[in-house]
């Protein structure tokens, strides 16, 4: 086994209190791109239509692209080895809990409790009107824009939009994580969107150590005690292997 990874697997069995912060790249082999990077959303679509004043002004044509990515393309994907891994690692004490910049649900999906959603959940949506959240069924995405029926408001994803702030809660549980753990395990991350990416330097700081599992460097490298280079699946596949939770893979 290679010394990176025996060492991240001591730093796992040894922890008291763990938490996973993870990034758009533990979702890539569910079949769901990343936003930035070569083949990146941002490279292919304008991301105007996700701004909230562009959203508010235009509803019909922003919907008919959100509907398009998030719900008729992203919302087929499934959990991947690593969410499962994840989720195996929460059941079994490991984990207290995963922060996910990522809307997708697919945490959960596997299994999942403690999901700290920092940016939202695009299976819900909530009334620009009322506030009030539901499900985000196939049939009230059949007319566009769909519009709340309980006031009649607006409806929008329940994950944020360009000019909107981080829910209140999710903010506060990271903090509270990034204050208590005394490990961040840091999977699929370029660390590059604000304000998330000062949750892991916060736990750092704080006298948390830092494992990251990542494709390429990141900016969380520098800080990391552990890099672990390579795929999510595969690498938290092992590192749940290395801790003794062969069953579950
Ligand atoms: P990012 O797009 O900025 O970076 C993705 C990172 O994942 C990169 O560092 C890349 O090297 C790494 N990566 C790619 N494939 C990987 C793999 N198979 N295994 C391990 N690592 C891999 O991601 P970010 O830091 O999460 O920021 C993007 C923002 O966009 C987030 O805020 C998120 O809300 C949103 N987003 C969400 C989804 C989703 O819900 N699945 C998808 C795209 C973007």
């Amino acid at each position: 086994m290679p010394q990176a990874m025996a060492q991240a697997a001591l730093l796992l069995r040894e922890a008291r209190h763990a938490t996973v912060f993870t990034g758009a790249g533990i979702s890539v082999e569910s079949g769901i791109p990343p936003f930035r990077g070569p083949g990146g959303l941002w490279s292919q679509i304008d991301p105007a239509f996700m701004e909230i004043d562009r959203f508010r002004a235009e509803p019909r044509e922003s919907w008919l692209k959100i509907k398009e990515i998030f719900y008729d393309f992203f919302g087929k994907a499934q959990p991947n080895a690593a969410h499962f891994g994840i989720a195996a690692m929460e059941k079994a004490g490991r984990v207290r809990a995963v922060i996910t910049q990522n809307i997708d649900g697919l945490h959960q999906e596997a299994g999942g409790r403690e999901v700290i959603e920092f940016h939202g959940n695009s299976r819900w949506l909530v009334c620009l009107g009322c506030g009030r959240r539901e499900a985000a069924l196939a049939e009230r995405l059949a007319s566009l824009p769909p519009y709340c029926s309980a006031c009649g408001g607006l409806l929008k994803p329940d994950f944020i939009f360009f000019g909107e702030g981080i829910p209140e809660k999710a903010l506060q549980r990271s903090y509270q994580e990034a204050s208590q753990a005394d490990l961040f395990l840091v999977i699929g991350s370029s660390g590059e969107v604000q304000p998330a990416c000062q949750v892991p330097p916060l736990a750092k700081a704080r006298g948390a150590r830092l494992i990251e599992i990542n494709l390429h460097e990141s900016n969380f490298t520098p800080i990391a005690d552990v890099f672990l280079q390579g795929s999510a699946t595969a690498l938290v596949s092992s590192l749940a292997r290395e801790i003794g939770l062969n069953s579950v893979l």
